[in-house]
């Protein structure tokens, strides 16, 4: 049985959850793990994202403390992740790295699409972070456009629904609400508010952890 305290953090593309994510970690000492991290090594390092023996190949293979590469932040390298992660051997190859991390004793932080349903469905804390697709393509062209990279808001809005839709409707771990994940929707909420109202969620499932 797990005796640490673990927060599982899922939700669509770019509606902020990697960043509450890391806050939450940091606020409570505890590690943290952005699993979608691991689907764009993958994507990164097969050549066709669509060959699912090479990909889970690639996932076998993978060293989880070299996820530090700037290129993976890409659009282009979260659209090979979304591939990549349709791939049921692929799933299952990043398994057991991931169980691993949520399960290590004094309990962990993981962001990701099937953290509450899948790699850690025992979190007694999980949080759904959602935001209107225009809002979180805004926040997303805005760093790309800090960052130089030359893209438009409205390819921006397309890339990011165009991986919602696929990670949604794959067969295998699809984005999904787990039941028992609290909703938070960051449309309207600064990132300050949005990470207070992710504590205050958070919190109360401390509190019922604590309790038991
Ligand atoms: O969260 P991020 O945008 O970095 O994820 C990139 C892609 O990796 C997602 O679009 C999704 O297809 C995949 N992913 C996944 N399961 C996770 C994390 C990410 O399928 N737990």
């Amino acid at each position: 049985m797990n005796d640490g305290f673990v927060i599982a953090v899922d939700g669509s593309a770019a509606s902020g959850k990697g960043t509450l994510a890391g806050r939450l970690a940091a606020h409570y000492g505890l590690p943290h793990l952005d699993t979608g991290l691991l689907y764009r090594a993958v994507g990164q390092a097969v050549g066709d994202p669509a060959d699912e023996v090479a990909a889970a190949a690639a996932a076998r293979s993978l060293d989880p403390h070299r996820l530090d590469d700037p290129a993976l932040t890409t659009p282009a390298a979260g659209e090979r992740a979304s591939q990549v992660a349709a791939h049921p051997a692929v799933r299952a190859a990043l398994l057991d790295l991931q169980t691993g991390f949520a399960r290590q004793p004094g309990g962990a932080v993981l962001d990701g699409r099937d953290i509450g349903t899948v790699i850690a469905p025992f979190a007694p804390a999980k949080l759904y972070v959602d935001a209107a697709l225009a809002i979180r393509a805004q926040r997303r062209w805005r760093q790309a456009q800090g960052r130089g990279d030359q893209v438009t808001l409205d390819a921006m809005m397309q890339d990011l629904a165009r991986r919602d839709a696929r990670d949604s409707s794959r067969a295998t771990a699809p984005l999904t609400r787990a039941p028992d994940a609290a909703l938070l929707d960051t449309t309207l909420l600064s990132i300050e508010s949005a990470f207070d109202e992710a504590l205050r969620i958070v919190e109360t499932a401390r509190a019922r952890w604590l309790a038991l």
